[in-house]
């Protein structure tokens, strides 16, 4: 048999379902290659102790009969996510320290199905950003660079998540999508990342960064495991306001390889100027390999496109600049004792959050304060109505959409820092589903001309994530990328 760490969630199940292996070998040796990836630093904790007792746990429920869809398989979480007992920190100083007296919904259910974490992977602070460049614990290296001989961003801002996925330090992982931070990142590591319908998986316990856009997801190696861990993440929570109540079905059972029939949108606007031939190459070998699987291909208008990304940057720091006002010095974490409670206030905000954070906190107030209020937010409110609606004409005449995942691969560490706006480009496809809360996927589906992984997306209605997957696996099974960083 293959080395365990080179298992799928899928083959690892089958195995210990067979008696095959132990859940204490398969998280024993996930430990040990987490231990072998430090240097990407992809973890800003690392749980070995409760992993090993976990696994060990999940051995004897095995013995029982008792087993979960997800028994004994380790994972990392996202340090996003909060985890009881647990430090969380979003990546940010000011949360340093904190340990958090309740778990998040979507961990509570990979715990109850039997998975184990093998610790809380680093992101970009607050999960703002496109290459986990903003952590106040550092960058993580991305594992395709070390064939290069180039330090290289994983994506952000799951980057972490996507770092220790590839590098086959974890089996699957947590992340959390407010404008691409699955997608990319999973594009930028050659794996794949879903990002499902908004309120599929409960926000609950997970540290808000724009509430109307965050979208808790799985970063797995295929689209296989992807179905099985979204399966488990999925599901109404009351806790949760915006969780939908709809029945979570058998994602894994939609992977039939069957796409005959199905049309699938070429949206023209994703056409940009300056966008790279490889990128646009792929692209079409991706519609080439739906149309030879029997599929149709159809080209279809999404004429607000380039208005998604303008919006998203006013509603996202709008939402984000709410959500961080309780971080105060007084409530959680950090607190930098003033002269007075403003000064408290004010020090501890400005020692606590990172630059990218006071960025989004400034713009954010600012489109929110009187006089502005109705110039930008209430208009970006009503253009990303308009970017919803796009979506269902489109979905009148497809079934599902094709577009690449980011424009280009992965940068050098460091590149894009001094220009906030050439990182927000990053995003340009991955927003609009954002904006319209719609399930979107990125698959690995071809390298770049420097050996670097490119990924291409599917986009579905709301709530059809078995299509998104269906067509998400022909293109993975076409595409037959090899996952592994070379
Ligand atoms: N890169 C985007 C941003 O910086 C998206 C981040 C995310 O999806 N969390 O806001």
């Amino acid at each position: 048999m293959a080395e365990l760490t080179d298992l799928t969630i899928a083959g690892a199940r089958d195995e210990l379902a067979k008696g095959a292996i132990s859940a204490a070998d398969l998280t024993a040796a996930h430990i040990a290659a987490v231990d072998a990836a430090s240097d990407l630093n992809a973890f800003i904790l690392t749980t070995p102790d409760s992993a090993a007792a976990a696994a060990a746990a999940s051995d004897a429920r095995r013995a029982r009969g008792e087993v979960g869809p997800l028994d004994g398989i380790p994972v990392a979480i996202k340090d996003l996510f909060c985890t009881e007992g647990i430090q969380t920190t979003a990546a940010s100083h000011i949360l340093e320290g904190f340990k958090p007296t309740y778990e998040s919904s979507v961990t509570a259910r990979l715990w109850d199905a039997g998975a184990v974490m093998l610790g809380k992977a680093n992101l970009d602070e607050f999960a703002m950003g496109s290459s986990n460049m903003t952590s106040h614990f550092g960058p993580v290296k991305n594992p395709w660079g070390r064939s290069s001989g180039r330090d290289l961003v994983p994506g952000g801002s799951s980057g972490g998540s996507a770092a220790a996925v590839a590098a086959r330090a974890a089996m699957g992982a947590t992340g959390t999508d407010t404008g691409g931070s699955i997608r990319q990142p999973a594009a930028f590591c050659g794996i794949v990342g879903t990002k499902p319908t908004y309120g599929r998986c409960s926000r609950w316990g997970v540290v808000a960064f724009a509430s109307s856009l965050d979208h808790p997801g799985p970063l797995t190696r295929t689209v296989r495991d992807a179905a099985i861990m979204l399966g488990v993440m999925a599901g109404h929570d009351p806790k949760d306001s915006t969780s939908a109540n709809v029945p979570v079905p058998d994602f894994e059972a939609a992977l039939t390889g069957d796409v005959r029939g199905l049309k699938i949108g070429i949206p023209a606007e994703y056409r940009m100027d300056g966008m790279s031939p490889e990128i646009e190459g792929l692209w079409s070998q991706g519609a080439d390999w739906l149309r030879q699987a029997g599929a149709e291909i159809v080209e279809v208008s999404l004429p607000l496109t380039k208005y998604a990304l303008p919006c998203y940057y006013i509603v996202a720091p709008a939402e984000a600049s709410s959500n961080l006002a309780r971080y105060d010095g007084v409530r959680y974490g950090l607190r930098v004792p003033g002269e007075d409670l403003t000064d408290t206030y004010e020090r501890t905000r400005a020692e606590g959050f990172g630059e990218e954070v006071q960025r989004r906190v400034l713009i954010g107030t600012y489109v929110l304060s009187a006089g502005y209020y109705d110039a930008y937010y209430l208009k970006a409110q009503k253009v990303r109505t308009r970017i919803l609606e796009d979506f269902r004409a489109a979905f009148e005449r497809c079934d599902a959409l094709l577009t690449p995942t980011s424009p280009y691969p992965a940068f050098g560490i460091g590149e894009k820092m001094d220009d906030p706006i050439a990182m927000y480009l990053n995003d340009v496809f991955t927003v609009p589903a954002s904006m319209a809360g719609l399930p979107a996927i990125s698959v690995p589906a071809g390298l770049s001309g420097d050996g670097l992984p490119l990924g291409l997306q599917v986009i579905s209605r709301a709530f059809d994530e078995e299509t998104m997957f269906r067509i998400a696996d022909v293109v993975e099974g076409a595409a037959g990328f090899d996952t592994r960083p070379r």
